[in-house]
């Protein structure tokens, strides 16, 4: 379960991208953070994970403040055994196999390899085949669904994804909202997905838009 309680943040003297910003997820639940590009998606995304401080109000999954104004390293500890993100920019570590990309997120969050889950999620993105390929000999569709499958081997709580589908052609769209729904579904985790690309909202019932620091139910 994720709160978001209140959260503002500012860069310099600029005016606030998030100006008291609430919204809830129950467990397991799914939504979409729809807003344009600039709104303050990423910020907000960033101040969930903990990766950055709100300068008010805070987030709390679970029972755990993971981000609020006082927090020193702001939520290593609900990061490490509660997340499982999608960066924008996917980040996968170009010198390992994806196996090995996969293999080395669970060690640093679980603790433990876990080869029949990471079989089971190359099986179902369709990469199982490109499971020894590094990310550079990767597609970008493919790149794409190697770091959902990052993001879901640890078997998160909540999974986060910021904008997913942005390089991907409407098919491929399609194909990896419904296989990021599935994922989340089958590990039993929530879903935000952080998007400018209003086709996304038929696959979920709850929105969120943010719009100049405010965020509403869409
Ligand atoms: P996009 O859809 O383009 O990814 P976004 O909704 O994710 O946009 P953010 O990346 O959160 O928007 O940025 C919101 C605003 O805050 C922008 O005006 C951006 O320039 C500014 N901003 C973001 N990060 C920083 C930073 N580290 N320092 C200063 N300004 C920043
Ligand atoms: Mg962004």
């Amino acid at each position: 379960q994720l709160v978001v309680d209140n959260v503002s943040k500012s860069y310099g003297a600029n005016p606030a991208v998030l100006n008291g910003v609430s919204m809830s997820l129950l467990e397991g639940e799914q939504a979409l953070l729809l807003g344009p590009s600039g709104s303050g998606k990423s910020t907000l995304l960033n101040i969930i994970c903990g990766l950055q401080r709100p300068d008010k109000g805070r987030v709390v999954i679970g029972e755990q403040v993971i981000s609020s104004p006082e927090s020193k390293s702001t939520g290593d500890e609900v990061r490490r055994t509660s997340l499982g993100i999608v960066f924008q920019t996917l980040r996968l570590v170009s010198a390992l196999s994806l196996r090995a990309n996969l293999e080395l997120a669970q060690k640093l969050q679980k603790g433990r390899v876990d080869r029949d889950l990471i079989d089971q999620c190359l099986d179902r993105l369709a990469i199982a085949d490109r499971a020894d390929a590094r990310p550079f000999e990767l597609s970008q569709g493919e790149a794409q669904r190697a770091a959902i499958a990052r993001a879901v081997v640890v078997s998160p709580q909540l999974l986060i994804a910021d904008e997913p589908t942005s390089a991907l052609d409407s098919g491929n769209t399609e194909r990896v909202a419904e296989l990021l729904i599935e994922m989340a579904k089958s590990v039993g985790a929530g879903l935000l997905i952080a998007t400018h690309d209003e086709r996304l909202g038929r696959f979920f019932s709850k929105s969120f838009a943010l719009n100049q620091g405010e965020i509403n139910p869409c």
